[in-house]
């Protein structure tokens, strides 16, 4: 993809702080971390999000993770990790070639990532069975 600004970064096009690379994968820190360390991981191929992306390109990418969230886990020094993946405009994705970001947590920082709804068992019973179809 000529125009993808993570291609671009996985060919040095643009500057970044790389912390990893094997022949599939790449990790570099985000530019706007939530915490210091922030980091992401994004497969060579360029695909636009989980949908598109192959099964075994994902296994690459989430092998990458978890290789990360222990790198920056002790690196950092950090209480915990947040694994999390935007995908569609409407989940709050911005750069549209697939990438996990693996977030470094301090106890008691305060981030809350979600809030939550009541459901009723009427609810999860319907959702369930529209779920299951696919
Ligand atoms: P998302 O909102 O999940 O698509 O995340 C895109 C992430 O990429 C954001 O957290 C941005 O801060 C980060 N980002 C965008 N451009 C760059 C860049 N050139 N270098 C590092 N991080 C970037
Ligand atoms: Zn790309």
């Amino acid at each position: 993809m000529n125009d993808c600004i993570f291609c671009k970064i996985i060919k040095g096009e643009i500057p970044c702080e790389k912390v990893f690379e094997d022949d599939t994968t790449f990790a570099f820190l985000d530019r706007s971390p939530v915490n210091h360390g922030h980091t992401l991981v994004i497969h060579k191929h360029h695909h636009a999000d989980i949908f598109d992306t192959p099964e075994h390109d994902l296994a690459d990418l989430f092998r990458t993770a978890k290789k990360m969230s222990a790198a920056v886990m002790k690196a950092t020094k950090c209480d915990g990790i947040n694994i999390g993946m935007n995908n569609k405009p409407a989940a709050g994705q911005t750069v549209f070639h697939a990438h996990v970001h693996v977030i470094p947590r301090i106890a008691g920082d305060g981030f809350k990532l979600w809030p939550q709804k009541e459901s009723t068992t009427e609810q999860r019973v319907k959702t369930a069975a529209a779920i299951k179809q696919f």
